[in-house]
């Protein structure tokens, strides 16, 4: 099989971003992918029925919204069937059924200011401070974002010098519970709130999640929340166009099962089906840790403190439970037209709610009184579904495990029709009857099956708890996505800045060709 100069394991989305802007500067790469289509954690597929698309992992498209690199390519990646579709106005709706008007995020800052209002005065104020503090440090979290780690000792030398710094500093370093906790009052928002936070998969008491809300906040007022016409997948889809395009080659049906090591070099992948793709410049695993160095490299190729940092590389314990339904019409919800506007809801009760929540997950018992996810992205893209129908997604962590020695291949269909369903149609009662014309469950079983890189079911590339986030992410002395053999780099949710459809591939791309001495990064 023929050379590229750089040859990529795994097809998703990250991967395809490093090849897109290495494509970009001239270079020939190919992407190896193990499924029969790209995108990995961005799939839409027709699930339940005919003409209904369903995203079936990543559906909302935040981060890659503020990708330099990305932006840079967009364009291109439009003539190659790339469209986002952004809401104008409603964004998240948090509908309450204990007697509130329920909590809608709009866009403007103004406009969920006065729905946060609606419960407390004093919450909306401070919402509306986190939002304007953003300002102030929004070029330099899109540039770290976007980059190699700074250094552990960076944020802490920025602030330590005065008192205020030293009071953002304490929050920055409280867990999500604390933050909410100390900033707002009413027990609904505090609630809403920490749903928001937890997004990630962390943990309520996790610390050092107090910086989060300085982001996510203002985040979603700045950059919206996008979707590509026609479902997340035309996004990997396109960029595996601009590959082609650009003289590379996207290989699908191709599993890897082995990295090539020449001269003490990787110079390329080897093939399940005993065919090797070579690169001559470098090679990039796209691929989880585990099975990039102990399987793909072998364990002999490594130093053995370096096999000990894999080995304990933690993808966490918590998976997701999802139903995907085609439906006749769209859900109503609680509150009203403005709730039911959004596209889609976080629906939590109470902060105690959480509480059960989180201690259910860690004793390994099905959430008895689950938080919600939806999204009705039909509402937003009909083309997702025949003329007036919808599609959509609901679902609820849960612990990839469970205590009483049952799989989630086994209590799945029963948890669906005794839990999920009934605490949405709680918030959504239309959600019944002749309105659900098809249904497809999600769990760590299908999960994991469709995507090896989902370890066990698990959904973000590895736990995002603090000795594996910036400089430690994936591994201490490795933060840089080069791996400890010659032209070797990593990239994906487990490299710096983690999981989500940020396209973050990019960053590698940029450190190889700053190696390369094709193009200096900006970053160092
Ligand atoms: C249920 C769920 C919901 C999510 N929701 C969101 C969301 O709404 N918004 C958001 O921003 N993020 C979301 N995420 C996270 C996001 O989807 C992922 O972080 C992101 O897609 C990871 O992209 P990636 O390209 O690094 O890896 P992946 O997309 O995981 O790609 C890895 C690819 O490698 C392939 N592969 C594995 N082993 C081999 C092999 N041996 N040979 C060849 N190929 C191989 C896999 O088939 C896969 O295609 C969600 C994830 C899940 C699971």
């Amino acid at each position: 099989m023929s050379d590229f100069d750089v040859v990529i394991a795994g097809g998703g989305v990250n991967a395809l971003a490093c090849a897109a802007t290495l494509a970009r500067w001239n270079l020939s790469v190919c992407v190896v992918e193990r499924n029969a289509n790209v995108g990995g954690g961005a799939i839409t597929e027709e699930v339940t029925l005919p003409g209904f698309k369903h995203d079936l992992y990543g559906s909302s498209h935040v981060w890659i919204q503020c990708n330099e690199d990305f932006k840079a390519i967009q364009p291109d990646l439009e003539r190659y069937g790339l469209k986002y579709i952004e809401p104008k106005d409603h964004i998240t709706g948090h509908p309450d059924r204990n007697g509130g008007p329920g909590i809608v995020i709009h866009k403007d800052i103004d406009r969920t200011c006065d729905s946060i209002a609606a419960y407390s005065r004093a919450d909306a104020a401070r919402y509306r401070r986190v939002y304007e503090d953003f300002e102030q440090v929004r070029e330099g979290f899109v540039k770290a974002f976007f980059s190699p780690p700074a250094p552990p000792s960076a944020l802490p030398r920025a602030l330590e010098t005065n008192e205020p710094g030293l009071r953002r500093l304490r929050e920055f370093s409280m867990s999500a519970r604390a933050w909410v906790e100390t900033n707002f009052e009413n027990d609904f928002i505090k609630a809403v709130m920490l749903n928001w936070a937890l997004a990630p998969q962390i943990l309520p008491d996790q610390e050092g999640a107090g910086q989060s809300f300085y982001i996510m906040i203002p985040a979603i007022h700045y950059y919206g929340q996008a979707i590509p016409e026609g479902g997340s997948m035309e996004l990997p889809k396109a960029m595996a166009r601009y590959v082609e395009a650009h003289g590379g080659k996207v290989l699908t049906n191709a599993s890897v099962s082995e990295i090539i090591v020449e001269n003490g070099r990787a110079a390329g992948l080897r093939l399940e089906d005993g065919r090797t793709v070579r690169g001559r410049r470098a090679t990039v695993s796209a691929l989880d840790p585990k099975q990039t160095f102990l399987r793909l490299l072998g364990e002999d190729r490594l130093n053995p403190d370096f096999a000990a940092m894999v080995k304990g590389y933690s993808f966490g314990k918590i998976s997701i439970c999802r139903a995907q339904l085609a439906l006749a019409e769209e859900p109503r919800f609680l509150n009203g037209e403005a709730m039911s506007a959004a596209p889609f809801h976080r629906i939590v009760d109470s902060m105690e709610q959480m509480t059960r929540f989180y201690a259910e997950i860690a004793m390994g018992i099905p959430p008895s009184d689950p938080f919600l996810w939806s999204a009705c992205w039909t509402k937003l893209d009909p083309s997702r579904a025949p003329e007036g129908k919808h599609t959509l997604i609901f679902d609820t962590y849960v612990s990839n495990w469970l205590a009483d020695g049952r799989t989630w291949n086994d209590i799945a269909e029963d948890y669906y029709a005794k839990t999920l369903l009934p605490k949405l149609q709680q918030y959504a009662p239309n959600i019944a009857g002749d309105v659900i014309l098809g249904k497809y469950l999600q769990h760590r079983g299908t999960l994991e099956t469709a995507n090896l890189s989902f370890v066990e079911g698990t959904t973000n590339g590895g736990e995002r708890i603090a000795a594996q986030l910036g400089s430690f992410r994936p591994f201490p002395g490795y933060a840089h996505y080069r791996a400890p053999v010659r032209d070797l780099y990593m990239t994906g949710p487990h490299c710096h800045p983690g999981g989500a459809i940020s396209a973050m591939g990019t960053i590698t791309a940029r450190v190889m060709l700053d190696d390369m001495g094709i193009a200096p990064a900006d970053f160092w």
